[in-house]
């Protein structure tokens, strides 16, 4: 399948008075097009940090101190969109070969700006407020073409509004609506429609239906998930709530301290989880999916990261630390024999460290009660 995006080790700080804290630590990820990635982790993980930086909407104190974000816009794309897509690419490229990547974090401002909306959108986690309230929804909906497709005719881009309301489950008679007029999750249902309007190939979401009521999550979950497989859009999805992703995502990254900690399948993760922690944000729900023993969830809190712990940063909280775990810090590596590219950074699957070979998940399990 076709690569959309590569990251490769991008760091992220935040100055503070005395010194930088890494929010975000050497992380690299390649996304395809089409599929949808989970990130997942506690609050201040850097999950937020990471997504904002590839979108290179960080503002100071963050700052992004290495890194590059390279992205691989499709060559064709969908006739009506097909002049604003050339026009903004062409201003992207700047001269780039499409096959060479067009890395994100060295765009002009000019650039930039024709990077988002017409190959990115972004939906933030105060999604429920981003509607304007003055402004009828089908308003809001031409208001962008017509700023991105200013060849596009009003009726077109009415007619184009009815459509896009009509994917997300509107009916096409609320374009008059005004957001007050409207449910949370009509709302949302609206923000997406927003976010699909110019064909984005990548849509980056931050918790956007947390507000929600659980019913209505899924239900908004299930239509992104469809819309994005219908238009082979990527999505990145970021929450905390990893239940959510095992449905959702194709593939899942967690977060923990700043690192990428495990990186595989939405499948493999469930049933193969390999970090000592993706064990207890698994088992710290209910599942739906059938019996699965419940754990009492993960002793302490996140580390401090003006004065994270050495080596591991999660062998205060860890059940399973030994010896190497608080010397040597893990590396993200591919685990030997995983043909779907299961990623984990922990020592337990070192050999130098543990010649015996990585712990069943019953002993994993036990050492959590
Ligand atoms: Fe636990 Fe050590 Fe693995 Fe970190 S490296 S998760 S402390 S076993
Ligand atoms: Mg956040």
């Amino acid at each position: 399948e076709q690569l959309l995006l590569k990251v490769n080790s991008i760091n992220v700080d935040y100055e503070a008075a005395n010194g930088a804290v890494h929010a975000v630590n050497n992380i690299s990820f390649s996304l395809r097009r089409g599929e949808i990635l989970g990130l997942a982790g506690e609050s201040g993980c850097g999950k937020s940090t990471l997504a904002y930086a590839i979108a290179r909407l960080l503002r100071p104190p963050a700052m992004i101190t290495s890194g590059e974000v390279l992205y691989y816009p499709s060559a064709e794309h969908d006739n009506d969109y097909q002049t604003v897509r050339k026009s903004s690419l062409s201003k992207v490229q700047n001269g780039h070969a499409i096959e060479d990547g067009i890395d994100i974090l060295k765009l002009s401002p000019a650039q930039l700006r024709a990077f988002r909306w017409n190959e990115l959108s972004i939906v933030f986690q105060s999604a429920m407020n981003a509607l304007n309230p003055v402004l009828s929804i089908g308003t809001q909906i031409t208001d962008v073409l017509k700023t991105h497709c200013p060849e596009m005719s009003q009726d077109a881009r009415t007619q184009r509004a009815k459509e896009l309301l009509h994917l997300v489950g509107i009916a096409p008679d609320r374009l008059r609506s005004y957001p007050h007029e409207l449910s949370g999750g009509m709302r949302q249902r609206a923000i997406i429609a927003i976010a699909l309007a110019l064909k984005p190939e990548l849509i980056i979401m931050d918790e956007p239906t947390t507000a929600l009521d659980v019913v209505v999550q899924r239900e908004i979950l299930q239509l992104i998930s469809e819309l994005c497989k219908e238009f082979n859009t990527s999505l990145i999805f970021i929450t905390h709530d990893l239940s959510l992703l095992l449905e959702l995502a194709d593939t899942i990254a967690i977060m923990y301290a700043g690192n990428i900690i495990e990186h595989t399948t939405s499948s493999e993760l469930y049933r193969n989880p390999r970090h000592p922690y993706s064990y207890g944000l698994l088992n710290s729900f209910p599942t739906l999916h059938g019996p699965r023993r419940k754990m009492s969830g993960i002793p302490g809190t996140p580390p401090d990261l003006r004065k994270p712990p050495t080596g591991c940063t999660f062998n205060p909280r860890c059940p399973l630390a030994f010896g190497p775990c608080t010397a040597h810090v893990p590396q993200l590596i591919p685990l030997p024999s995983r043909a779907e590219g299961q990623e984990v950074a922990c020592h337990l699957y070192d050999r130098r460290f543990r010649p015996e070979g990585p712990p069943t998940a019953a002993e994993v399990m036990a050492r959590y009660e």
